[in-house]
């Protein structure tokens, strides 16, 4: 199982009939340098490639990507003619591959891509990286440390989360049963069938570390794409044994003094049933409960309504009057996809979001760019891993808040230039529609709500003769459209709510029940919290993936998170069983200052300072989606399991309650 994720991330031989001197100077002239320069010198091992002359520049510009990590024509120059030499030279050599390199070795390849890292980032690096191979796995193996015990976790979710949940879990030996209500793994990946649904984050940064994916087909792929990509993990892992689709998990009992959860669950004929577990994985997932906001008169609408998050594929959008209610980043994404098929489409906005120039955003990756993804070993790791870099920690700075600045619209000096580079991005696109262009420029600062990539479609559909953009409030429903607070009347055959998800209600789709008969619902009160959004007092062995305040707005990658988390849980199970506990409850303390250092910090971020409406928040006006810090400190937090956070509870004997 583990050797099979580990194929993934090597490159096939290479074919040595397909190295011409003719095809490497296409290649070179595609290749994103500052990643070939470091793979030749890792493969060829000569530091000449990584030459400081040549040190990409990571600090990522207020709007777009770093071209060739901002090196000037010159520098290109002689970096392209390097990469030709390397490429030549590893041909020539017979494609002789060193092996991996030494961490003394790695430390000078990262210290050129990723110069501004300092050394407490490089084993976060490294781990991103997958150099060496899968250091995430557990490093521990259940019968070794304890051959009399068995272990079994419940995985709720067959998502990106609850996939890599499972096969860490198996890596040490552990008993996995995923249950999933969909018929299908892939969690948001296989509900979202919207017409246009993508990637909106950089395809390669947006798979395991473990297990890369060398040949995506665009930048930004479809839903299809990623889903392909989870159901090859699923097999290659061996998941299949264990997955329980179709099968909706209704209610979590944690058993005292058993201290072992019984999970109820509903199969696909209807049938409920009760399994006992040591211990549940949520990984349920945070935009998976469809937001359908309530207005006036909805119920005598005779057309054809849905949420984007369950298309409609049996309505045949040909010749209708559609409204789309929403412009995040769903609606973003579907309003470009429909507007040619559709007679007439209303799009009914009530905050314009703000948008990231991202001109590839459906483009396909260039032949000669894939040529190299297969056949230069670790040239896809190494590009993967300079996309990351140069889109995580980069644009916090964007997102921190001057307490002393002033102007409206920004919060900090980075935040108005950020603000004026989007503003242009956007002038320029409606500059022949000035009608349009006083409703598509957000008064809120960038980065209070989440950055859309924009590849000129949301401007070509807007100014469409036959889309209207609507700003008026909708006032109510009637029985043929939508009626706004102007008094127009938006005649309409059908309605598509793009208009989010219920986000901040964690794990509401079930009812769990902790020690002494506590309900999670009442004791989180509308406030959903977690200690490194993993678990929550009163819990004992309920571990939550992408759990609260775990989401990123500019700062980090939700795949690298679920990985940190899922290491942390393996390592919470490995303690237990070393110690001989039965389950470990999340101090009340611990929890408390860890959520209180997380607020103070979500209100130095834009998106908890901005006064606009926002999944980010819950409905007592808290940030409970969103993780404030650097990436660095939840790597940091995650690494250990700190025994004082915990309270143990021994096995066998009964259980007291603290
Ligand atoms: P969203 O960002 O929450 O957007 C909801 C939209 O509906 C907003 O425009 C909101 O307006 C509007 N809305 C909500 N209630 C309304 C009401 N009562 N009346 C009028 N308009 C209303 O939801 P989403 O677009 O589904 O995106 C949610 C998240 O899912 C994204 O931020 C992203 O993390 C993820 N996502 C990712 C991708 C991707 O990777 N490609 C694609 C889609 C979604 P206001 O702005 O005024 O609140």
């Amino acid at each position: 199982m583990d050797q099979v994720a580990a194929d993934r991330v090597t490159a096939p031989a290479p074919d040595h009939a397909e190295w011409s001197d003719e095809r490497l100077e296409s290649a070179v002239a595609t290749a994103d340098l500052p990643a070939l320069l470091t793979t030749l010198a890792q493969i060829l091992d000569d530091d000449a490639f990584i030459d400081p002359a040549l040190r990409p520049d990571s600090v990522i510009p207020p709007a777009g990507a770093l071209h060739q990590g901002g090196l000037d024509e010159e520098r290109q120059r002689r970096a392209r003619e390097l990469c030709l030499d390397g490429l030549r030279r590893f041909r020539d050599s017979g494609f002789t591959t060193g092996p991996e390199p030494a961490p003394a070795r790695l430390t000078r390849l990262l210290d050129f891509i990723a110069h501004e890292a300092d050394e407490s980032y490089l084993p976060l690096l490294a781990h991103e990286l997958d150099i060496p191979h899968d250091s995430g796995a557990p490093g521990w193996e259940l019968k070794a440390l304890d051959p009399e015990r068995d272990f079994r976790v419940a995985v709720i979710g067959a998502g990106l989360s609850g996939l890599v949940a499972a096969h860490r879990l198996r890596q040490a030996g552990v008993d996995v049963v995923v249950f999933d209500k969909n018929p299908d793994i892939g969690g948001t990946w296989y509900e979202n069938t919207y017409p246009g649904c993508r990637l909106d984050t950089h395809n390669y940064a947006y798979s395991y570390s473990f297990a890369q994916k060398p040949d995506w087909p665009c930048y930004f792929s479809s839903r299809e794409s990623i889903q392909a990509y989870l159901v090859k993990f699923a097999e290659d892992a061996g998941l299949a044994p264990h997955l329980r689709l179709s099968t909706h998990v209704v209610a979590l009992d944690f058993q005292e003094p058993d201290a072992n959860w019984r999970v109820r669950y509903r199969a696909g004929d209807g049938a409920e049933a009760v399994e006992v577990f040591d211990a549940v994985v949520s990984a349920v997932g945070q935009l998976n409960q469809p937001l359908i906001p309530r207005f006036e008169g909805q119920e005598l609408f005779r057309g054809e309504t849905w949420h984007t998050a369950r298309w409609r594929h049996d309505v045949d959008l040909t010749g209708l009057r559609v409204g789309v209610v929403g412009t995040g980043a769903s609606g973003f994404q579907v309003v470009p996809a429909i507007a040619e098929q559709v007679e007439h489409l209303t799009v009914f906005q009530r905050n314009p979001p703000w948008t990231l120039p991202t001109p590839r955003y459906t483009d396909e990756i260039e032949e000669e760019l894939i040529w190299l993804f297969r056949q230069v070993p670790y040239y896809a790791r190494w590009y993967r891993f300079f996309q990351f870099w140069t889109s995580v920690e980069g644009r916090r700075r964007f997102a921190e808040v001057d307490p002393g600045w002033t102007k409206e619209g920004s919060v900090s000096e980075q935040n108005e230039v950020l603000r004026v580079a989007l503003t242009d991005h956007l002038t320029a696109q409606f500059a022949d529609r000035p009608d349009l262009l006083d409703h598509v420029i957000p008064a809120y600062p960038p980065g209070a709500k989440r950055l859309l990539r924009d590849n000129g479609s949301w401007a070509r559909a807007l100014k469409r003769d036959d889309v209207a953009l609507v700003t008026d409030r909708i006032r109510e429903f009637t029985a043929n459209g939508i009626r706004t607070e102007d008094g127009t009347l938006h005649e309409l055959d059908a309605v598509i709510y793009s208009t989010g998800f219920r986000a901040s209600e964690f794990l509401s789709a079930m009812r769990v029940t902790g020690t002494g008969k506590r309900d999670l619902q009442d004791f989180w009160d509308g406030d959903a919290r977690a200690y490194l959004g993993i678990t929550v007092p009163h819990f004992p062995n309920l571990f939550l993936v992408y759990g609260p305040n775990t989401n990123h707005v500019v700062n980090g990658s939700t795949v690298l998170f679920t990985e940190l988390a899922v290491e942390y849980i393996v390592e919470v199970v490995e303690s237990l069983v070393r110690d001989g506990d039965a389950a470990l409850d999340c101090r009340e303390d611990a929890y408390l200052s860890y959520n209180d250092a997380v607020d103070a910090e979500n209100e130095r971020m834009v998106w908890g300072a901005a006064k606009v409406s926002s999944w980010y928040k819950n409905s007592r006006g808290r940030v409970s989606q969103c993780w404030p810090f650097p990436l660095l400190d939840y790597w940091n937090a995650t690494r250990e399991v700190d025994p004082e956070a915990y309270r143990r509870i021994p096995r066998p004997g009964p259980y007291t309650s603290a």
